[in-house]
């Protein structure tokens, strides 16, 4: 449903939404009627339980492998020391290599044409299997805004930023809207791209402020949200979704990630990319998990991947089938599977 005038929320609810997120295995458990306790807190050192209660309601009662519980629950597993798979996968802390790909702090270009920049290293969820889990933010930090927008002044090739992090959301709409207009200065960015989790795991982010920002700019937006599960759909990200459907000229796109126990079924991603389209946002990738260390246990190997894909491909049409792709440090673009 795609509602015919959406309301932004109120200016406020986003911060006190984010100050309040859940950040204790015991109160996650109180609310969903599980037993969770200590041994998931000792294995999340130096990346905690973090996760908004509006997310939370999305999740069943008492059921330990509720797919949306799964991705943000830390577990013992994530401490085995696992560094290659059956399947020949290598783990470690930096496997896509964006060390090497750093043209400046917190720039990060891999592709010809766009360039991403990493906003900020603050999320409002941690999911456990993020590729950017050990990624060394300090770094990259904001401090640098200014020596990073020269790196993009300097090249003229560059005809889209993508803004990344962390969440580029997380920052208040001050900051954001100075970085945009930082942004816009330049004659030869054309696009703006926001990689955000936010309309999904916390959509009163979406307030009128943050449309005005949006809406100000001459850069063309997309915005790319991050939902694996059709349970993380629901009249809120509906809401959310229709007020950024209503920047003048957006685009509106979802990837995904294939993770195991969680969305590793034909019928699941399918359901996905329907209520996806209901909300007016279109599959765009769906993402082979990336090989970071701790993250074996949502590992799907190629031939699974490849099948989920062609079963799903059976029963879309073309436009709502996601881009079953993996990333290889030193490709030219992300590589294709299906
Ligand atoms: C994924 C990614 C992009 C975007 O690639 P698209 O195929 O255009 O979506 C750009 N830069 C980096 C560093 C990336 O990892
Ligand atoms: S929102 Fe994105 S960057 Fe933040 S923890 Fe989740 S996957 Fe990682």
């Amino acid at each position: 449903m795609v509602l015919a005038d959406p309301v932004p929320w109120q200016p406020h609810v986003w911060r006190s939404e984010l100050r309040d997120a859940v950040a204790s295995p015991a109160e996650l458990g109180h609310m969903l009627g599980l037993p969770l306790g200590d041994l998931e807190n000792g294995a999340s050192a130096g990346f905690p339980l973090r996760v908004p209660r509006g997310f939370v309601a999305r999740m069943r009662w008492n059921d330990p492998s509720d797919p949306l519980l799964r991705q943000v629950l830390p577990t013992a597993e994530e401490q085995e020391p696992v560094s290659v798979l059956p399947d020949g996968t290598r783990f470690s802390v930096d496997p896509l290599h964006e060390k090497d790909f750093a043209r400046a702090p917190a720039v990060i270009q891999k592709y010809r044409g766009r360039a991403l920049l990493i906003a900020t290293s603050a999320c409002a969820i941690h999911c456990r299997y993020c590729f950017r889990r050990h990624f060394p933010y300090e770094d990259h930090g904001p401090d640098r805004r200014e020596a990073a927008l020269a790196t993009l002044r300097e090249d003229s090739q560059i005809t889209e930023v993508i803004l990344s992090g962390g969440d580029p959301l997380v920052l208040t709409d001050a900051s954001l809207g100075r970085l945009i207009r930082g942004l816009d200065e330049i004659n030869h960015v054309q696009r703006l791209r926001i990689h955000t989790r936010l309309p999904i795991v916390l959509p009163s982010r979406i307030t009128q402020d943050l449309l005005d920002v949006l809406d100000s700019t001459r850069l063309r937006v997309v915005i790319v949200a991050h939902a694996n599960h059709p349970h993380e759909l629901d009249a809120d990200t509906a809401r959310a979704f229709a007020c950024l459907a209503r920047i003048r000229g957006s685009t509106l796109l979802n990837q995904s990630v294939l993770l195991r126990g969680v969305n590793d079924a034909a019928p699941t991603l399918c359901a996905l990319s329907e209520r996806l389209f209901e909300q007016g946002v279109l599959p765009y990738y769906l993402h082979m998990p990336d090989a970071v260390l701790g993250t074996h246990g949502f590992h799907v190997t190629q031939a699974r991947a490849r099948q989920i894909h062609d079963a799903m491909g059976e029963r879309l049409p073309g436009y709502l089938l996601p881009k079953l792709a993996r990333e290889e440090p030193g490709e030219a673009a992300k590589t294709v599977l299906a």
